[in-house]
């Protein structure tokens, strides 16, 4: 068994009457990148504040290295990096100077920090820029500035609040590809976002929250077995009656089915060789059709089908 980096017990924190952080729970073990995946407002920059002990909360424990995590566990704190959801830097400091200043927090040793500083500005692909106040950098190069503030003592813990949000592609990229980096030299992360496609290119684990519970917890193969849904197949057909939708609807493992400008589109649900079946039936009633694909379930649907809400906004 891996050590145990973060654990999160019963977690209640309220905001007056709204419960922002409802019984939550939350492992997270050496070496994982736990993708924390959840809506706006579903308690997410709560429960990363709840952690970092910034927030007081209203019930349960939270341990990190196995020790309880307080206002004044300086002595954790010091191998914890976070990045905010808010770029958090000076700006009347250079590229720099806020990546020394932030690193300094924690490294006093200079020739250290020297070194971290330009491992920092390295990391983050900032070398071009270091002279630069933070004004004059692009939306994408002030996240991966604020990212490398966040990064540069070298923490073994590392907490990422929606990093890429509004962030062009080729930052994107950077970003996530960084991540993964991180992780390759040891450090634990936790990474919190509302984009699907990101948590489930990186994240070895993802826990799906949702009005402050954790609703469900597992790698993205195991979320998706979790659902009813396995195929959606979709055929292009320019006519098709009442009657013959019927029958594609008692095909085996459909369980549903509806037929909208010219598209069929068919809820499969286990079974292989379902696009078989279902183009064999049309064969049969020589129904003509165009096009046709099938699709595997994403975390969107995981997350449609557990809340009866769609994930995306
Ligand atoms: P997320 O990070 O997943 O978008 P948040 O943790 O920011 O979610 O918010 C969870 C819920 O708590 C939301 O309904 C939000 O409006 C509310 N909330 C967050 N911060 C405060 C606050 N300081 N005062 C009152 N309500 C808050
Ligand atoms: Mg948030």
């Amino acid at each position: 068994m891996a050590e145990t980096i973060v654990k999160i017990e019963n977690l209640v924190k309220r905001y007056h009457e709204l419960v922002a952080v409802d019984h939550f729970n939350l492992t997270v073990s050496k070496g994982e990148i736990l993708g924390l995946l959840g809506p706006n407002g579903s308690g997410k920059t709560t429960t990363m504040n709840c952690l970092l002990s910034l927030l007081a909360y209203d019930k349960g424990s939270i341990e990190v290295f196995g020790k309880p995590m307080k206002p004044d566990s300086y002595d954790l704190k010091r191998n914890i990096g976070v990045v905010f959801q808010n770029v958090a830097v000076f700006d009347t400091l250079t590229v720099q100077e806020n990546i020394d200043y932030f690193c300094g927090l924690y490294i006093k040793d200079k020739k250290l920090r020297r070194q971290y500083v330009a491992e920092a500005v390295e990391f983050a692909g900032l070398s071009d820029f270091v002279k630069f106040y933070p004004k004059k950098l692009s939306g994408g190069l002030l996240r991966r500035l604020n990212i490398a503030c966040g990064i540069a003592h070298k923490p073994k813990l590392i907490l990422l609040d929606e990093p890429t949000v509004a962030v062009d592609p080729q930052s994107r990229n950077k970003i996530l590809q960084g991540i993964l980096k991180l992780n390759e030299e040891g450090a634990t992360i936790i990474y919190t976002s509302h984009y699907m496609e990101e948590v489930e290119q990186i994240c070895s684990r993802i826990v799906i929250m949702d009005k402050g519970r954790n609703l469900a917890n597992g790698t993205a193969t195991e979320l998706k077995q979790l659902i009813k849904k396995s195929e959606t197949l979709t055929v292009e057909i320019l006519e098709l009656t009442d009657t013959q939708l019927e029958a594609v609807r008692r095909l085996n493992h459909v369980y549903d089915v509806s037929y909208e400008n010219n598209r069929l589109t068919v809820q499969c649900s286990g079974g292989s060789h379902n696009l078989i079946h279902l183009l064999s039936y049309l064969q049969e009633e020589n129904i003509a059709f165009g096009r046709v694909y099938s699709e595997l379930p994403t975390l969107n649907d995981v997350f449609l089908e557990i809340t009866g809400s769609e994930l995306r906004d």
